[in-house]
Parts: structure tokens; sequence; C-alpha cells
């Protein structure tokens, strides 16, 4: 059961803190008491900004002996309200924005430390002087933070090479509900002592612990580059097409987006300076980056693969960019999808991933489902097929108030969409979490087993359910 904090609390807070760390100014706290999404608003006793691991630990020490429930926050970029504390007042907001050194870039063994508020952009631009390159990249990357990015174990649009989060954090520095910290840095190839804490306290949303800093693995910077748009009959050319440059050049391959026709068509409304790269309209494209060491071998690589798909009937036409300009405007028409969506009209989203095989059938099957039980709904994916994930945006019918009818039935299309994902053995969530949007759906929807595992895990760690309640399980 948490409390609100008392005056007596609240003051020793703000004696361990100083001023740069502590807040109770309603003003002040006012921009991080919304998600990103403008979706939810919460409230909170005050808002803490701890400077190092030890002034964390003392933070959570304290609140563990009063009873005081922490809502760790990074950038507050987050898509499903995670990071914003309900509405009662109780909670304090733990931000992170002032633990931002990065305390180690190691050129010999590729590792970086860094600690959780390191803006995910700034561990770019200085892992890029030292010639390195951490592999992880995603639309938010100017605001997501280190911390934020290890407990949604973040995705983006390097995964099909690089993997998640989870596959990149080599070790971790956490402070675990009773105030003690976890040091596990050290980046150990084998490490056989039982249950993974690493592991665990990624994407556990901050319901586990607060991250403190991480050791990251980096790989050297990239080379050369190349980037292809190609026109597609269907997602299964795409993902027989996937299955073909995965055989030939996988080592690559970094990236393998999927945009059926009407994604591309609302860019080029919405998005001023766009323009289609192939003359030709098909019904999907395909986005493909490769990334290696020398220009003429990916050059080689993609033309010889792509000419003999074609020759193969797996695509109907293609074009390589020329350069790297060329190669950005490809992705604009990538990253600008979302927005471009967004001036079409309200639409409800799922962030959904199935065995990559199962992608097409999902993709064909869906919208119908939907339109069986929801007539005049129009359902489209698009994103990271390679990963066998898709965003799948679905539009009400054109003929009602958008926003009054997805109000109305948009909980009972989400369960649609979500038992034929469970149907397929996917995931409700592949890339933004659960945090308070999905809690309920996926209490509903989720195996008996696995629940009661994620339940008696956080009971566990987190028994009087202190850290970041009423997110993911709480
Ligand atoms: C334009 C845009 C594009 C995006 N694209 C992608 C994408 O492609 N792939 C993807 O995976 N995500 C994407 N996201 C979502 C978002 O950027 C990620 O979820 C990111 O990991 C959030 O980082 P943050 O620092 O903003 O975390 P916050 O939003 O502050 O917090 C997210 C969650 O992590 C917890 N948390 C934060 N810091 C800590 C900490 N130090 N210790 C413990 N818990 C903590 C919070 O309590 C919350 O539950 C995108 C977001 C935007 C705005």
């Amino acid at each position: 059961m948490t409390r609100a904090p008392s005056v007596t609390t609240l003051d020793a807070l703000a004696r361990l803190l100083g001023p740069k760390g502590f807040t109770a100014d309603p003003d002040a706290m006012a921009p991080w008491l919304t998600d990103w999404r403008g979706k939810y608003h919460g409230a909170a006793a005050a808002m803490l900004s701890p400077a190092t691991t030890e002034e964390v630990a003392a933070v959570v020490t304290l609140c563990a002996e009063n009873d005081v429930a922490l809502v760790p926050q990074g950038g507050n970029s987050g898509m499903v309200g995670g990071a914003t504390p309900d509405e009662s007042g109780n909670a304090l907001l733990l931000s992170t924005r002032r633990m931002n050194h990065i305390r180690i870039i190691d050129e010999a063994t590729q590792f970086a430390i860094v600690e959780a508020g390191v803006i995910l952009e700034h561990l770019h631009e200085a892992a890029l002087e030292h010639g390195l390159r951490f592999p992880l990249t995603l639309g938010g990357k100017g605001s997501a933070t280190i911390g934020g990015l290890v407990s949604t174990n973040a995705g983006g649009t390097q995964v099909l090479r690089h993997g998640t989060m989870r596959a990149l954090v080599a070790g971790i520095e956490a402070v675990l509900p009773d105030g003690s910290i976890f040091d596990g840095l050290a980046p150990l190839k084998k490490d056989n002592r039982g249950y993974d804490l690493r592991h665990l306290l990624c994407g556990a949303e901050g319901t586990l612990g607060i991250v403190t800093a991480a050791c990251l693995r980096l790989v050297p910077a990239v080379a050369a580059r190349r980037t292809a748009w190609t026109g597609l009959e269907s997602p299964e050319s795409a993902r027989r097409l996937l299955r073909r440059l995965d055989t030939a050049i996988g080592g690559e391959l970094e990236g393998f987006e999927i945009i059926p026709h009407s994604c591309l068509d609302a860019v080029l409304r919405h998005i001023p300076q766009t323009r289609a790269p192939l003359s030709g309209v098909y019904p999907w494209y395909a986005l493909i980056e490769l990334a290696g060491e020398r220009e003429e071998a990916l050059d080689s690589a993609l033309q010889t693969e792509l000419t003999s798909a074609l020759e193969a009937g797996l695509l109907d036409d293609v074009v390589i960019a020329k350069n790297d300009r060329e190669s950005e405007d490809f992705w604009r028409l990538r990253d600008s999808i979302s927005e471009a969506e967004r001036a079409e009209g309200p639409a409800i989203q799922h962030d959904i991933s199935v065995p990559v095989d199962l992608m097409p059938a999902f993709i064909g099957e869906n919208p119908q489902r939907l339109a069986n039980a929801f007539p005049g709904v129009r359902a489209l994916s698009f994103g990271h097929l390679g990963d066998g994930n898709v965003h799948h945006h679905v539009q009400p019918p054109v003929d009602v108030d958008g926003k009054a009818w997805l109000a109305e039935h948009g909980e009972a299309l989400s369960r649609l969409v979500y038992s034929h994902v469970i149907e397929l053995g996917g995931s409700i969530s592949a890339e933004h979490g659960i945090g308070q949007m999905k809690r309920d759906m996926l209490a509903e929807l989720d195996s008996p087993a696995r629940l009661a595992a994620l339940r008696g895990i956080k009971a566990g760690l987190d028994p009087a359910g202190l850290f970041n309640p009423g997110k993911l399980i709480g």
C-alpha cells in the first residue's frame, strides 16, 4: 500500500538533493506530467532529479521506509504512458535528466558505460568521435534516454542486424526497490549465476529497478551504406525477398521496411518536398538498407541480388539511391508515415509482432476480420517486416465522427487485432511496451502462466509495489 509523502519526507528529500534535484513547483513539473502523445495526465507530490547512483539509492531507501511510490522518467518520449504518474498526486516523479554522463567509451573493447539520462543522439555523436557507432536509432532519438531505452527494451530501424536493447546491453547498474545498488556493469561474456537481472531489468518499464547506467556494445562506424526502394506485389513477395537477401547478404542487411501504396500516397499528399522514388505505382514497397565496410562490395552484392530477385519475379521494379541525399529521401518517406497518417484523420494504432513468416498472413487477413465486425473500417500495416513487427493502423469508417467512433469502438477493435496476433503466437507490444495503455489488455489476453510468473517476479523484488505502480502488471 503506497502513501502520500509526508511533509517530513519531502523535507528530507529536498535536503538530500538540494535545489537542483528537488522541486514541488507545479509549473516546473507540468511538462513532465503529460505523456508524449498528450493522452495521459498525472500528478506528483514532487519531482526528484538525483545526480548520482548514490543519490538514487538514498532516495529509494527513504521512499521505501515511508511507503512512497516512485515513477522513473527519462526523456518522456514513451508511447504507452509508462512514465506518467497516476492522478492521485501521491507518487514522486524521479527524473534521470541530471545523470547524463558518458563515463567511458573504450575503443579497444568497443564498449561504452553510459548513465541513464544520456540522450540517445548524444551517445551517437560521442561514439562517432571515436570511430564507433551505437547501432540503435529511432525517431525519438533527440529525447529518448539510455535508461528509458533499456527499460522499454527499445527497437528501431536496425534491429534486423543488431537486435533490440536487450542484445546491446552488456552490463547494467540499477537501484533495486529496497534501495540496494546492483552493480552488474562488467560486460561478462559468460555468467551462469542463475536468473539474469540484466535481462530482467531490460523491458521492466521501471517496475523492478531504477536503471542508473548501462554498459553498451558499440560497433565500428558505418563506412558505406546502400539503400534501395523496390515495388512489390504483396507482403508475401516482400517476405520471400527478405529471406533471399538474408541468406545471401544477411551480415550486411540492416533494414527491411515495408510500405503499402496507401501510406506512400498519404506521405506524398501531406509532406512537402517528397516524391515517389519509382515512376510506377505498386501495391507495396520495400525499403532495404545494407551497411558495411566497402562501397563497391555493397554495390555489387545489392545489384546482383536485386537483379536476380527481379528475374525471379519477387519484385517488379527497383531503384538504388545514388548518394546519401537520395538515401535520406527514401528514409524520409518511411519516417513521415505517422505524420501523414495523422493528417489523414484519427486512427487507432497497434504496435504488434508475429513470427516473420506469418506476417503476410496477418497483414492479409486482419483487415477483412476487422471489416466483417466493423463495416467500413480501413486497416493498413507498415514497418519492420524484417523484425516481424508492423505498425497496424485502423481508420474509422469515412462517414462518421472519427474520434467519437473510436472512443466507442476502439477497445473492441483492438481486442480483435490483438486476439489475431495471439492466435499467430505474436505479441501485443513489439516495441513500445505495456505502460498504462495496454495494461488491462495484457491482463486479459496474455497466458495465465506468463502473467503469474511476471506477477511473482514483481512481488519478489518490489513487495510493496512502490516502483511505477499501475504500469505493466501493477
Ligand atoms: C518520434 C518517436 C519515434 C519512436 N520510435 C520508436 C521506435 O522505433 N522503436 C521503439 O522501441 N520506440 C520508439 N519510440 C518510443 C520511445 O522513444 C522509446 O520507448 C524510448 O525508449 C523511451 O525513452 P525515454 O527516455 O523517453 O523514456 P520515458 O518515456 O521517460 O520512459 C519510458 C519507460 O521507461 C521507464 N524508465 C525511464 N527511465 C528509466 C530508468 N532510468 N530506470 C527505470 N525505468 C525507466 C519509465 O518509467 C517508463 O515506463 C519512439 C518515440 C517517438 C517520440
